[in-house]
């Protein structure tokens, strides 16, 4: 079977979140069982860019509009992610270092996604998959229906999946020459509540609907960013799959930006070394429990109820517990957690910003990872948190509510809590100080986590199944 991925990320070439994870793992993994997985993305100006060789695949011309516009694709010389790897360059649009937040995202997407189905629809053969990924590709499935200029495509089985549905891509009307023209009896499947909404389109055109975790698919029905009746007329062709984390990068028994490898046998010792080597970095107290926050400082993971929580939890435990932050996001939020980290020297400490090794330096030293998220698709980092065996205390919903169980339940190995609250985040801190001083409960939890196998192995049989169901 030959799958072609869309996306606007893909580890290790661009990663915002998540989604960059996703589409680097699962396309590997699906050749390795044996099939023909592609990605395709735009050729954003970054490290993996300039530091790999790329031939020519292709060169086409389109339109936006009326403005006309060459792209190139080109290929990655040795398939050194495991999978055919092609970035899409149109100058003007995709000639960026970063991956969003710039004015003319509409304009880079939409154009992003003509000329990917330009260039498949230049193929001599047709795919037998296209998977799309969020609604910067959401609207390719109704551009392979319904734009006259693709009709080799239109049979072509379309997936989308949702890896956040909070963000829809919406356009104004005025937009809606940017799409090659199509068959305007099809209005309907572009709009949305008066606007062109691309993930929902997607939901409409695609053949098939996934989400990354099955809680997340049923909150969407009820809180879907006003998707929700969308979501409930379209259930049947929607399922839910939990995502998978990549085994070979997430091993705390390989892991290149670890000083200290460790396997389930050595999880204690391990463990305390790296945690060594982190608190001394940032002048915290080793002999403490180290609670930590990896992610986007934004409403959907609660952190702008983080330093209040984190306050009153140093407080209630008399600063018995050592507070580690690295993330950025909202202005407001970063603030507060650098005057934190004068105002509670030795106890509570942030990096603002971005940084992928750090990030994996924490999973392996902490004790404790710490997500109040108001919402979580899937969430992968309290998958790495496991595998490294670190304690998650996490807000039951989506994702987490799906991958992680109370310790308080049978068999259980983490901390859950109901409301994104100052009150509960403290309360759930102060279980974990507690269990802390256990060690032989710490050891057979950290112990539990690690051997919970969360590969992308099974994932990719589910997702299988769902290409076969559109055949
Ligand atoms: P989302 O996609 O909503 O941001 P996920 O939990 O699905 O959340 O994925 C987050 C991914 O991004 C994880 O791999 C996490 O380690 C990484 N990440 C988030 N923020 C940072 C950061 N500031 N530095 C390093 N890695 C980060």
């Amino acid at each position: 079977m030959e799958i072609i991925h869309v996306s606007a990320e893909c580890y290790p070439v661009a990663k915002a979140g998540g989604l960059g994870d996703v589409v680097g793992a699962l396309p590997k993994y699906q050749c390795k069982a044996g099939d023909i997985a592609k990605v395709v993305m735009p050729m954003y100006r970054t490290k993996f860019l300039y530091e790999n060789e790329w031939d020519v695949d292709f060169k086409g011309s389109a339109n936006l509009g009326n403005w006309y516009f060459d792209f190139t694709v080109i290929k990655e010389r040795t398939n050194k992610l495991g999978f055919d790897l092609y970035l899409v360059d149109i100058n003007g649009l995709l000639d960026r270092q970063k991956i969003y937040g710039y004015d003319d995202d509409a304009e880079r997407f939409t154009a992003f996604q003509i000329a990917v189905v330009n260039w498949i629809s230049n193929w001599e053969h047709r795919p037998d998959i296209v998977h799309c990924h969020d609604h910067h590709t959401a609207l390719i499935p109704f551009m392979m229906q319904y734009c006259y200029a693709y009709q080799f495509l239109a049979n072509v089985p379309t997936v989308l999946t949702i890896h956040n549905g909070q963000y829809q891509g919406w356009m104004g009307w005025n937009k809606s020459t940017y799409i090659p023209s199509w068959d305007l009896w099809k209005r309907g499947m572009l709009d949305w509540a008066g606007n062109i909404n691309p993930l929902a389109s997607g939901v409409k055109c695609a053949g098939k609907v996934t989400t990354v975790s099955w809680s997340y698919m049923e909150e969407l029905r009820v809180s879907a960013n006003g998707l929700e009746q969308l979501f409930e007329y379209e259930k049947g062709k929607c399922i839910g799959i939990l995502n998978g984390i990549d085994n070979e990068v997430w091993d705390p028994s390989t892991d290149t930006y670890l000083d200290h490898h460790f396997s389930i046998k050595s999880v204690t010792k391990g463990k305390e070394k790296n945690k060594e080597i982190l608190c001394e970095q940032f002048d915290l107290d080793a002999s403490k429990p180290l609670f930590v926050f990896i992610g986007r400082l934004v409403g959907e993971k609660a952190a702008e109820i983080l330093p209040d929580a984190i306050k009153t939890a140093i407080f209630n435990t008399q600063g018995n517990a050592s507070f580690l932050i690295l993330g950025s996001g909202d202005t407001s939020v970063e603030w507060a957690f650098q005057q934190m980290a004068g105002e509670f020297k030795g106890i509570f400490n942030a990096v603002i910003g971005y940084d992928e090794k750090l990030s994996h330096k924490m999973y392996a030293g902490a004790d404790f990872l710490l997500m109040p998220s108001r919402v979580e698709p899937c969430g992968l980092n309290q998958m790495y948190a496991m595998r490294y065996g670190t304690v998650p205390i996490v807000r039951s919903t989506g994702g987490l509510k799906d991958t992680v169980l109370d310790m308080g339940d049978f068999e259980g190995y983490g901390i859950r809590f109901d409301q994104a609250t100052v009150h509960d985040i403290d309360y759930s801190i102060g279980r974990g100080v507690s269990v802390y001083q256990d060690k032989k409960h710490m050891e057979w939890m950290r112990k539990k986590m690690m051997s919970i196998d969360h590969s992308w192995e099974g994932t990719v049989n589910q997702y299988k199944e769902v290409y076969l169901s559109l055949k």
